[in-house]
């Protein structure tokens, strides 16, 4: 079959439900992972044929699509910061507004900072922690997670990425009275987080393949204790952070406000919220005084 009309048959199918540009953007994604072939191709080959065992392929592909399973679930792969993340639904697929935190982090301390003790504390696929590791020099650095079926994805990730983040299991919301997790018996440099914080309430804003397909221990909190991670994460920051140690956090857009005065209470000082590259309240650093 010819390229071009698989091409129109993903448009025919699936622009209802993604609109043309994201159909465009699975479509190139789709043929440059499995067949190896850039996105320009159809402008030089518009005759190019593929074959049976390919047509398949990509068919397959196109039911998952139709039943809204997220693109990086089908080819198993998110790329952050530049690396090829293994995914499935037991992680949250990474987000580029993740990213913008990392950079935030590197731009702190790409240059200066050498041998940093960090966590990432609900680390899911080790997205952070890992791409840490790879862009700071000799750097120590540790992720927990409650889920052990997230922390085999991250394991997996270390391996194949080469890195050595140390990986361990301990659930965020009890962390205050864990004594038997060595990990935790020493201060870091850095604590990081991008726990749930997704209100019920905003359930009806987000999109089916997000719901249906990522797991909501990553995502939701109560409507009436939306800040709960980030109540435990600041305690736990303000107790094991080395004085002038930087706690970076991935907020609710509709909740810097009260996230920043969450850390003005506790012992921060020059706490700074930046926005996302949407223009939302995205993320927030605080100084340990
Ligand atoms: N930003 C993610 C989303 O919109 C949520 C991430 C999280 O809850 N930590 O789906």
């Amino acid at each position: 079959m010819l390229l071009r009309e698989i091409k129109n048959i993903y448009h025919s199918e699936l622009d209802a439900i993604y609109g043309k540009e994201e159909v465009n953007s699975f479509f190139y994604l789709l043929i440059e992972h499995y067949f190896d072939l850039e996105r320009f191709v159809l402008a030089i080959q518009p005759d190019l044929v593929i074959d049976k065992k390919q047509e398949t392929i990509i068919f397959q592909a196109l039911s998952e699509l139709k039943l809204e399973k997220p693109i990086q679930h089908i080819i198993g792969i998110a790329y952050f910061m530049d690396l090829e993340f293994k995914v499935n639904e037991d992680v949250l697929i990474p987000r580029p507004e993740t990213e913008e935190l990392v950079r935030w982090i590197l731009d702190d301390f790409k240059d200066t900072a050498k041998n940093l003790t960090i966590l990432d504390m609900g680390t899911g696929s080790g997205c952070i922690p890992i791409s840490l590791y790879k862009n700071l020099t000799d750097a120590k650095v540790f992720g927990l997670d409650i889920s052990a079926d997230a922390l085999k994805v991250a394991e997996e990730n270390n391996r194949l990425l080469g890195a050595s983040v140390k990986f361990f299991q301990a659930d965020m919301l009890s962390l205050m009275s864990e004594t038997s997790t060595k990990e935790l018996e020493q201060k870091f440099d850095v604590i990081i987080s991008n726990p749930p914080y997704v209100r019920e309430l905003e359930k009806a804003d987000m999109r089916n393949n997000v719901i249906d397909h990522e797991p909501s221990l990553a995502l939701f909190v109560p409507d009436e204790d939306p800040l709960k991670f980030y109540n435990t994460v600041v305690n736990f920051a303000a107790e094991h952070l080395n004085e002038n140690g930087c706690l970076y956090l991935e907020i609710n857009q509709y909740l810097g406000k009260e996230t920043k005065q969450l850390l003005e209470k506790s012992n921060f000082k020059t706490i700074e919220l930046r926005k996302d590259m949407f223009g939302y309240d995205r993320m927030i650093k605080g100084i340990r005084k």
